[in-house]
């Protein structure tokens, strides 16, 4: 973790000039100035750690904030504001302490062995008595009102079984081309588990081996983009050791979140000195995203011309893929290219869809009126089907299309090519 003078010192390269304003999603629907990347950075400026409003002042607008990058991507002078913004979090959770909700959810939880699976099955047996199903729809909502969760929130539900409870170890392809290790992520192994065993199968049909290790965790970025970094620490250890014995050429990560958690963000949770370091480097050296592997092992197109329908597909952008790990051709490539779907690009689909982790729980309607937009262009697209890469987008997408009343599909682009390309 860095320093608060490190910190304050990246936030004074920031001039005001204004540039990263129009762009940035809270301020689009709040037009309040702190909130956009030039008020936050004079707000870590003036951070004085024995101020005793310290916490007051800052927390609240620190919180409100995506971690984007949209400010980052159109700063002429480098200012990495949501990098800054994350930093400053980690500050604040440094000297005064994670809120009790979020304290009992990382540590008591997604840094478990045997809680949040043991929490979230039986949940799944029991989901029926708290919400009720969608007419019509593959979704569920609250019958009673819960704390942090909005009655009108879209709910998809846990899968009755985990992914991993049924699904580890090798899958070996027939005729081997490559060795990698799935990492399979918290919403597809406890809500969508038809994703993991969509990548699973895609790669072991195309010749790549798949190892899954069950003792995987979540990849730790909920608390990491809370500012607590010990969690993540914690959390990163056991997932770097669980892919560490089968000598893997890769680590592929279908969710975009994940992705650049495992390969950009675990390598700065342990410091020169510590040990772990170099192993977290190496880990990391091998993490790719899916969507920039795919293209590698997958034939090309077979059976139909590619890109003549007849189902219409856009594609949204999560930040963390487009911005973080600077991937966005791949995915278009890859649907452009597959059998039986029709690409339609949707208006601004790299602007965020106002999930942002906790920021969506924390701020729910400010995060509406930035999905509103998305949900927009979703439908002045004509797509009947919007396909993303990341599960933090894929719910919120769900949220916005289920609220806005469209008959549209919310599906993860790996499954699109799974089942476009089965025959
Ligand atoms: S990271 Fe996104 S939400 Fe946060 S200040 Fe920058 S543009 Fe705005
Ligand atoms: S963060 Fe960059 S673009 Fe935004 S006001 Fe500061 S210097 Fe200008």
């Amino acid at each position: 973790m860095k320093e608060m003078t490190e910190v304050q010192e990246e936030a004074r390269r920031c001039v005001k000039c204004g540039n990263c304003l129009a762009q940035c999603p809270v301020y689009a629907e709040t037009l309040e100035e702190p909130l956009a990347a030039r008020g936050k950075m004079a707000l870590v400026e003036s951070l004085k750690e024995d101020d005793p409003e310290y916490t007051k002042r800052y927390y609240k607008i620190l919180s409100q904030c995506l971690l984007c990058g949209t400010c980052a991507e159109n700063c002429p002078n480098g200012v990495c504001g949501d990098e800054i913004i994350r930093e400053a979090r980690a500050l604040l959770v440094e000297k005064k302490g994670l809120t009790l909700p979020k304290k009992a959810i990382f540590k008591y939880f997604l840094d478990t062995d045997r809680l949040m699976p043991l929490v979230l099955k039986a949940g799944a047996s029991l989901q029926h008595l708290f919400l009720e199903k969608i007419p019509e729809e593959s979704g569920l909502r609250l019958r009673f009102p819960m704390p942090f969760v909005d009655s009108k929130r879209f709910i998809p539900g846990l899968a009755p079984d985990a992914f991993l409870t049924y699904r580890s170890g090798w899958a070996r392809a027939e005729k081997e081309t490559m060795r990698v290790g799935l990492f399979v992520g918290c919403v597809s192994n406890y809500m969508f588990p038809r994703i993991a065993q969509a990548a699973l199968d895609l790669f072991v049909r195309n010749g790549v081996s798949v190892y899954i290790p069950k003792e995987q965790k979540c990849c730790g970025l909920p608390a990491f983009g809370s500012g607590d970094d010990e969690t993540p620490r914690s959390i990163a250890r056991k997932n770097i050791e669980a892919f560490a014995e089968e000598n893997l050429d890769q680590i592929i990560a279908h969710c975009a979140s994940c992705a650049a958690m495992l390969k950009l963000d675990y390598p700065l949770l342990f410091g020169k000195d510590d040990p772990f370091r170099q192993k977290a480097l190496a880990f990391a050296e091998k993490v790719s995203d899916a969507t920039l592997f795919l293209p590698r092992v997958l034939p090309g197109p077979r059976n139909q011309e590619p890109g003549t329908g007849p189902l219409r597909v856009t594609y949204h952008d999560p930040c963390h893929l487009r911005r973080k790990l600077g991937i966005f051709k791949e995915p278009r490539d890859l649907l452009k290219c597959t059998p039986g779907l029709e690409f339609v690009e949707m208006k601004d689909a790299n602007r965020c869809c106002g999930q942002g982790g906790s920021f969506n729980v924390a701020n729910y309607d400010l995060s509406l009126k930035i999905l509103d937009r998305k949900t927009k262009a979703i439908e002045e697209s004509k797509a009947d089907i919007v396909t993303t890469t990341c599960s933090g987008c894929m719910l919120q997408l769900m949220d916005g299309i289920h609220q806005a009343g469209l008959k549209k599909e919310v599906r993860h682009l790996v499954e699109m090519i799974d089942q476009a390309t089965v025959l």
